[in-house]
């Protein structure tokens, strides 16, 4: 009787010991191959130049950012092998939008389960044109503190312990994008109504936000227009006696310089941010810096006489 109890004790003993060993094994497996923690630091892997923008902005060097992408403008890229791999080691990947990534449904696909995707657009109203679905939200500043608050929320909820210091920046940072908004309708009112040419169709929200009518050369995509909207946009140069044109300082085909020279106008260039890079924030040239030189243009062409 006395043997088998402290036979019992024994084995009891054993499979204790092996359930703990097995518990903290998987604790240490579980972790290993999805979040790779740089140091301390996490890695967040995100798309856009506008997204690195603001991560970097609330974030700054807490954690490790990646950016996929940015000297292939949005419309023109597509992750590659590479792509997946790093972001398979990422605590979070955070977009722009399913209406300006419109490959991140496979993107997603290709990532391990486990790595959480947040959309940073999530919660800013697209516009719609003919059926498609304009990417460009980034030009209605109104629209950046809407990613501003779904970026920080997704931050704190892997870091909760940076909670204050992501809070107090974004706060800074929201603060800078009000007053940009501000700038931008306090400057454009005396141009309420007025028409911008700009080379693709990507400043409807700026339009809309900022009481400009907007036309373009190519349309949302970067396609060629109709000759029945060229024909609309010939008139409408007459019409309203527009003087400029306005280019793109990420493109440098001569589509713009030749439409220029038919039509007697000026050129002046717009950032599109379509090619934002981290390196570009980190050196102060992020979107700030580009959407106020875009007001400066702005500014400039409506009031050629
Ligand atoms: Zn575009």
């Amino acid at each position: 009787m006395r043997i088998r109890k402290s036979l019992l004790a024994v084995v009891l003993a054993l499979v204790l010991f092996a359930s703990i060993l097995i518990i903290f094994s998987s604790l240490i497996l579980n972790k290993a191959p999805n979040q790779q923690n740089i140091g301390e630091k996490k890695l967040i892997v995100v798309t856009t130049g506008i997204v690195a923008d603001v991560v970097y902005n609330v974030a700054g060097d807490r954690v490790i950012i990646k950016q996929l992408l940015s000297e292939q403008d949005i419309h023109h890229w597509e992750p590659s092998t590479r792509d997946v791999l790093e972001a398979s080691k990422a605590a979070l990947i955070i977009y722009s939008s399913r209406h300006v990534e419109t490959w991140i449904d496979k993107f997603r696909a290709a990532v391990p389960e486990g790595v959480e995707f947040v959309e940073a657009a999530e919660n800013v109203e697209f516009l719609t044109v003919d059926s498609y679905v304009d990417p460009h939200f980034w030009f209605d500043i109104s629209n950046m503190i809407k990613v501003t608050d779904k970026i920080v929320d997704a931050l704190v909820k892997i870091d909760p312990e940076g909670s204050d210091y992501y809070n107090k920046n974004a706060g800074i940072y929201k603060e800078k994008l009000g007053n940009l908004h501000k700038d931008y309708l306090d400057t454009l009112s005396k141009f309420r109504g007025r028409v911008i040419i700009t080379r693709h169709d990507a400043y409807r929200y700026l339009g809309n936000a900022y009481g400009l009518i907007t036309a373009s050369i190519l349309g949302i995509e970067e396609e060629e227009i109709s000759s029945s909207k060229m024909q609309y946009l010939i008139e409408l140069i007459k019409k309203e006696n527009v003087k400029v044109v306005f280019g793109e300082y990420e493109s440098i085909d001569d589509i713009v310089d030749k439409f220029a020279a038919e039509h007697g106008l000026k050129v002046l260039k717009l950032y599109t941010l379509g090619t934002l890079s981290l390196e570009d924030v980190m050196r102060g040239e992020g979107y700030i810096y580009r959407m106020s030189k875009n007001l400066e243009a702005l500014v400039e062409g409506l009031s050629i006489e």
